[in-house]
């Protein structure tokens, strides 16, 4: 069970202080764009026809309560995770391995893994990659070990469309705004300005593609030069992609344009030096060389309606874009990968890490992952998995992002035997991170949700390298942590996606226990 680890939090507010804060809360988020296209069960379409409405983004009155210490070190690790996953992307031979696992029984990776071959034997043009990344952690107590205190244990690492960093930054301002105008009684001492720690994740976000963007360099053949932003049509969680853009537009003076997934053969096409030339739809005279393509759609299969959006996505990866992430990152980033550097005694983890002081820090945040096959490992998880009583304490999870593809504890051992035992090494079990107990308030779609929450702190970090290939061929140019994300979901969810219907964009207040 959860444990109690926070004193008595949020503070009831009477009728005309919740007023207060609500009213305020609103009109911040639409003002500053802390918000998202309305649900069709929210504002349905007769409602709104031509898709012109906005509302709240889901999020929370109050910053939620978290350890100072655990703050701290996710954000101690982000650089050495930066390095561990560049390295990984860059190790064609580790992943292939990796992969090979996958192939026969998750059509999806053995595609993706296709594209990667059929550049390979064309041969990649563009030794850049960019890498925005996101590691996710729970704060993890030790039952048996009460004394020793809290520390974030990694949920997961997104190496492909890490999104909520546009939102982020605003939850922190809002969080700020409402505590600058009184709308926090007095008597929560928690909440003040040294413990609200400012989230920069849109300057990081955008720094990091102004940095690959400069990396690139001119056109070569004189066009202006853009970024696209490879996105999926519909999207309801625009803005906190628009934040990004228009950072990379003003700070930057980066030119940029949104980039529909199932348009990239209409609107582009891969000149003679395998260039990335981009024609906007609406001004169909002119042409844009592309020195980045920034993925926010692509990571799930449903996305691929057809072989014209497989042969979309080998466009690009043959192109001189700077892809974010190219296919080899996006692999590096399956939950198997994660899985072999995190099962109890890998020694993977080393072969990217050589610096033992910095290799121990990442150790520290692993909680136990097993493989679902038929090695010694593998065959320990699939008794734990079938077994009712311990599979309570595991999730499952498929090669799958962006949320609703897990299966948690009593829901295992069905699932298994629903599945052909052949499919089960597609799946890896990872032991559930339990953290500490505490309550909030969730505004959602115009209701407020009041009771025990999770919270799941995500930590950005880019990273510029160069892979010339081959064992000394991997060169870091840029690696730097690039602003935090607290999401926080009622604690009957197992799921936290904010965009999946689950959890809220929160910001930290940070405390000393
Ligand atoms: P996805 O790629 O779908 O985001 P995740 O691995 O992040 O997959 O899992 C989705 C959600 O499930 C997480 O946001 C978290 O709320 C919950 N979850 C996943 N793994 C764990 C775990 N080991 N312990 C506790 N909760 C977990
Ligand atoms: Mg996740």
């Amino acid at each position: 069970m959860a444990t109690q680890l926070y004193p008595e939090y949020p503070p009831d507010l009477n009728e005309a202080e919740q007023t207060y804060l609500l009213s305020n809360l609103k009109d911040w988020s639409i003002a500053h764009g802390l918000a998202v296209r309305p649900t069709a069960s929210y504002v349905s379409a007769e409602t709104d026809p031509s898709g012109a409405l906005a509302t709240t983004a889901p999020v929370t009155l109050f910053p939620s309560l978290f350890p100072r210490v655990c703050f701290e070190q996710a954000k101690s690790v982000a650089q050495a995770y930066n390095e561990l996953y560049s390295a990984i992307a860059s190790d064609e031979e580790w992943l292939k391995q990796t992969v090979e696992e996958l192939v026969d029984i998750d059509d999806f990776i053995a595609e993706l893994w296709k594209v990667h071959l059929a550049v390979k034997q064309e041969g990649y043009v563009q030794p850049l990659n960019l890498g925005l990344f996101r590691s996710d952690y729970m704060v993890h107590t030790d039952p048996t070990n009460p004394q020793s205190g809290p520390c974030v244990k990694q949920v997961e690492f997104n190496t492909i469309a890490s999104s909520f960093g546009g939102l982020s930054s605003h939850v922190f301002g809002l969080h700020k705004h409402l505590l600058a105008i009184d709308a926090y009684p007095e008597t929560v001492a928690s909440i003040n300005d040294k413990s609200l720690p400012e989230s920069k994740s849109v300057p990081g976000l955008a720094l990091g593609m102004a940095k690959a963007h400069e990396a690139y360099g001119p056109s070569t053949g004189g066009l202006p030069t853009c970024v696209i932003f490879l996105v999926q049509d519909p999207e309801r969680n625009v803005f906190d992609q628009r934040h990004v853009e228009y950072e990379l537009n003003k700070t930057h003076g980066v030119r940029t344009f949104r980039l529909p997934f199932g348009r990239v053969l209409e609107d582009t096409k891969v000149d003679s030096d395998r260039k990335l030339i981009y024609t906007p739809p609406h001004a169909p005279s002119k042409q844009f060389e592309v020195t980045l393509v920034y993925f926010r759609a692509g990571y799930s299969p449903d996305e691929y309606h057809s072989q014209r959006d497989w042969d979309g996505r080998l466009q690009i990866e043959r192109s001189a874009a700077i892809k974010c992430p190219s296919v080899l990152t996006q692999l590096a980033g399956t939950k198997k990968a994660q899985q072999v550097l995190a099962t109890p005694h890998s020694p993977h983890l080393k072969r990217f890490l050589p610096d033992d002081a910095q290799a121990a820090e990442v150790l520290k945040t692993f909680a136990p992952i097993y493989p679902m096959d038929e090695s010694e490992a593998g065959k320990e998880a699939r008794k734990l998995a079938l077994d009712p009583e311990t599979a309570m304490r595991y999730v499952l999870k498929p090669q799958r992002e962006g949320g609703g593809n897990n299966v948690y504890r009593r829901a295992i051992p069905g699932f298994l035997k629903d599945t052909p035992e052949t499919h089960w090494p597609a799946h890896i079990l990872m032991e559930m991170i339990e953290p500490p107990a505490q309550d909030n308030v969730i505004f959602r779609n115009g209701e407020l949700q009041k009771g025990g929450v999770i919270c799941e702190l995500g930590i950005y970090g880019a990273c510029l390298w160069r892979d010339e290939g081959g064992q000394s061929g991997r060169e870091v140019l840029e690696n730097f942590e690039a602003g935090y994300l607290l999401r926080t979901k009622g604690s009957g969810s197992e799921e936290g996606g904010v965009a999946a219907g689950f959890g809220s964009v929160d910001s930290a207040c940070l405390v000393d226990v």
